[in-house]
């Protein structure tokens, strides 16, 4: 890769932000479709400042991840629709000093399950009511599915379900729910943890797709039960690849060399874990 006087700088902020894959994926894409861009990770405590040095440099672009992607909102001059509803902001894009905001994840999500499954007019019932499933369930209306939250608080699930117009369910209750669609956005199943599985294979079989929004393992144990049932499974490593593709052609009006970027993250996946 040649870096010179016109190489543009992109990157991840996030804290922690060292296990992160977008720094192979994005400087992947980069060198093959020949820009002269590199992308590095930043691990970031000071917000303001950071989002000065963005500014005062010139960094075209930026992923931002866990602990940001809330926080960042005020200090950006504009937001998309989709980020405002749902409330969280995972990418940036330098336009001439003016720092535009976007949610990727949850065309990253919808691109996954579109691949493997069907969206409109399905009812799929997201587990957790967090930041990814919010990513996921505006999404899913915004295509034409149909919701349920089942949160472990179920306060937090119902005010989701009123703020999508969907439905919630307490946990309680998932062996009694049918559905086409099954989302994990909860950290359950994920490395370390992996003999953990938020419902067993009895409530799986309740649904005919599965979707685990953890890529670490690339199979988990929620996955390898809903394999096991018959089930449509989609992993999170799809997710993740899809939502970076997203950022990329933001940032470039590029289409991401989406093949080479998921084989490139699985090798290190499975190789590292
Ligand atoms: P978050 O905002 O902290 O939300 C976590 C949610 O999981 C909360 O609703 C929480 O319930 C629930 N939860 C946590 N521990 C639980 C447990 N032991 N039992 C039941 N529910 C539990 O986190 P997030 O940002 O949404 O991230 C969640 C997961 O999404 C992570 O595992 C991450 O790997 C995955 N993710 C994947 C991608 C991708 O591209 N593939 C992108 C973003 C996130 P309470 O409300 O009760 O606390």
């Amino acid at each position: 890769m040649k870096i010179d006087a016109f190489t543009q700088l992109y990157g991840i902020i996030g804290h922690p932000v060292k296990h992160s894959l977008s720094p192979l994926i994005q400087n992947l894409a980069f060198t093959h479709l020949g820009i002269n861009a590199v992308y590095l990770a930043f691990d970031v405590t000071d917000l303001p400042s950071a989002l000065a040095g963005v500014r005062a440099l010139g960094i075209k672009g930026l992923s931002v991840t866990i602990p940001h992607k809330i926080n960042i909102i005020p200090f950006l001059d504009n937001i998309d629709e989709m980020a405002q509803k749902i409330g969280a902001v995972n990418t940036v894009v330098n336009q001439d000093g003016h720092l535009l905001g976007f949610n990727t994840d949850w065309t990253g999500a919808i691109l996954a399950l579109k691949e493997k499954g069907e969206i409109k007019g399905k009812r799929y019932v997201i587990l957790g009511a967090g930041g990814a499933a919010r990513a996921v369930a505006f999404g899913l209306k915004q295509e034409g599915a149909e919701v349920t939250i089942v949160n472990r608080t179920y306060e937090k699930g119902k005010a989701l379900a009123k703020e999508l117009n969907a439905e919630a369910s307490p946990w309680d209750n998932l062996p009694e729910i049918k559905a086409y669609g099954l989302i994990n956005t909860t950290p359950i199943g994920m490395w370390p943890e992996i003999r953990h599985t938020p419902v067993d294979e009895k409530v799986v079989t309740n649904f005919a797709l599965v979707m685990d929004t953890i890529y670490r393992p690339l199979e988990t144990k929620l996955l390898h039960l809903a394999k096991k049932a018959g089930c449509i499974c989609v992993n999170g490593l799809n997710m993740l690849i899809y939502q970076g593709a997203a950022q990329f052609t933001l940032w470039t009006g590029k289409k991401a060399p989406v093949e080479k970027m998921l084989k490139a993250a699985e090798g290190v996946l499975v190789n590292n874990g």
